[in-house]
């Protein structure tokens, strides 16, 4: 039996039964590691042995677990693929990392990104690409791509991801895994290194749906380190895991099947959606009119926020220092010019413009009125519907460099989930069939605020009968 090939659910049953022992997972994992990712490059820090000495029980006992780099590990250097943050070790857990150790997980590592999440496609990272698994010479997506990458190359069991603007979804499309964003306010932002704060969400990225639900019920609970945290009580999410989807009603808006969407994306999306109307949902077409404002509100929200997030990376509490500067100027300037990648720079110029004195009005300001519009949307339709399906990306995985000297080109690779982190409402992606390059098409499933019940619930049907095995991911050693 290859055990890297397990689901987390399948795992823990056989970790349970004792059929397979806590040392064995992890040495299986840290062997199939060795051997491939060395051709795919998901991980910056790989942890060497066990971080956490598993205690009795734990719903996540001895198994192993990667982090994104920009959730902060005690003692596990936690870089956010930034020069400026190369060196950093956290003295403390973010909230989810404690808790996935008081359950027993083991973190197997650290998973490359986008610098500060700043990216769609993982060449943002400081130090190196991290490769599509399904297609070596194309990125993983991003910023999230280590995580989706080692998923699916089962370089890991599970990942958390973060979610910005689609930044887990989007990679665990390119991936072919599923991926989970969160309502805002579910997951704990505590130690997650801020991007844009008012989007940001931790979530799952698993090789199935069942594993998906079965890691949010771990992570998502109130936390009082985190003032924009819910308080709702803890829930087992995977009893909706078989649940029938009869009489729910699908909506299709159609605002996402226009917006440069690839057309053999476009009929693998609609092609799943008329197998799930044979488990007796109903479809309807809807309208989100404010659709197309959403990239440019978007860009203007989070850049504003990054650029006043960023300001705390200033050479003197910690991080990167520049070594030689004349006065307490020079060493900011240096400082942030050395430390800083070109987009993260680019982030902060534009942030730093929307936001100054003269031109809040015209930018920031605006862009959030623009942003309850678009919340606006969603709420009518969800008056009509419970979840809607759309494409969760134009296309599938592209080439390395092809969008990196066309920075509108990369950031319309989002036109279909930042909506979505607009809102603050759940959605999930659920690799749905291949394209003609045997690349993994992915669909995106929404639901209205704290419904992430009813993502697993249509996700698992939808799974189940779309033409899309886990299996033949190419990356077998
Ligand atoms: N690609 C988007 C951006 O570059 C989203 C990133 C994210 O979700 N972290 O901002």
């Amino acid at each position: 039996m290859d055990l890297c090939r397990l689901t987390l659910v399948e795992a823990k049953r056989l970790v349970d039964k004792k059929e397979v022992s806590i040392e064995e997972l992890f040495e299986a994992f840290l062997n199939r590691i060795e051997k491939v990712d060395p051709l795919i490059n998901s991980y910056i820090t790989v942890c060497d042995k066990p971080v956490f000495k598993a205690g009795e029980g734990g719903r996540l006992l001895g198994l192993p677990i990667a982090i994104k780099d920009n959730i902060c590990t005690s003692g596990i250097r936690t870089t956010c693929a930034s020069r400026i943050l190369e060196n950093f070790v956290p003295p403390y857990d973010a909230t989810v990392v404690k808790r996935l150790k008081e359950e027993g997980a083991v973190v197997i590592g650290k998973t490359n990104m986008d610098e500060f999440a700043m990216g769609s496609s993982t060449e943002n990272s400081a130090f190196f690409k991290t490769k599509n698994p399904w297609d070596l010479e194309r990125v993983p997506g991003g910023s999230s791509g280590g995580s989706a990458a080692s998923v699916s190359a089962d370089l890991c069991l599970a990942a958390l991801g973060s979610d910005t603007g689609g930044s887990i979804r989007q990679p665990a499309g390119f991936c072919g895994v599923v991926g989970l964003k969160p309502t805002y306010g579910r997951v704990s932002r505590f130690g997650l290194v801020a991007f844009a704060s008012s989007l940001d969400q931790i979530g799952p990225i698993t090789k199935n749906v069942e594993d998906c639900a079965y890691l949010f019920s771990i992570i998502s609970f109130f936390d009082p380190l985190d003032s924009t945290s819910h308080k709702l009580e803890e829930e087992d999410f995977t009893r909706y895991i078989g649940m029938d989807v009869k009489g729910l009603k699908v909506g299709i808006p159609k605002e996402y099947f226009e917006l440069g969407v690839d057309r053999e994306v476009k009929e693998a999306v609609l092609d799943a959606i008329k197998r799930l109307s044979g488990e007796g949902v109903e479809v309807v077409e809807v309208s989100l009119p404010h659709t197309e404002y959403a990239i440019a509100t978007y860009y203007v929200i989070a850049s504003s926020e990054a650029s006043s997030n960023l300001s705390r990376y200033d050479g003197v509490k910690y991080g990167y220092r520049a070594i030689d500067y004349r006065d307490l100027e020079d060493m900011y300037v240096k400082t942030r010019t050395i430390g800083f990648g070109l987009e993260v720079k680019r982030r902060i110029l534009m942030g730093t413009f929307s936001l100054a004195s003269g031109y809040y009005d015209a930018y920031f300001l605006r862009a959030s009125k623009v942003r309850a519009l678009i919340k606006k949307d969603f709420d009518d339709v969800f008056s009509k519907v419970d979840v809607l399906i759309t494409p969760t990306s134009p296309t599938t995985a592209f080439k390395f460099g092809e969008r990196m000297d066309d920075p509108l080109t990369m950031y319309m690779s989002d036109v279909l989930t930042v909506p979505v982190s607009l809102a603050g409402i759940p959605a999930i992606n659920i690799p749905c069939a291949l394209d003609s390059k045997g690349l993994p098409i992915g669909l995106q499933i929404i639901a209205p605020g704290f419904r992430e019940d009813l993502l697993f619930r249509v996700g698992y049907v939808l799974e189940r009968i779309v033409p899309f095995e886990r299996k033949e991911v190419p990356v077998g050693v």
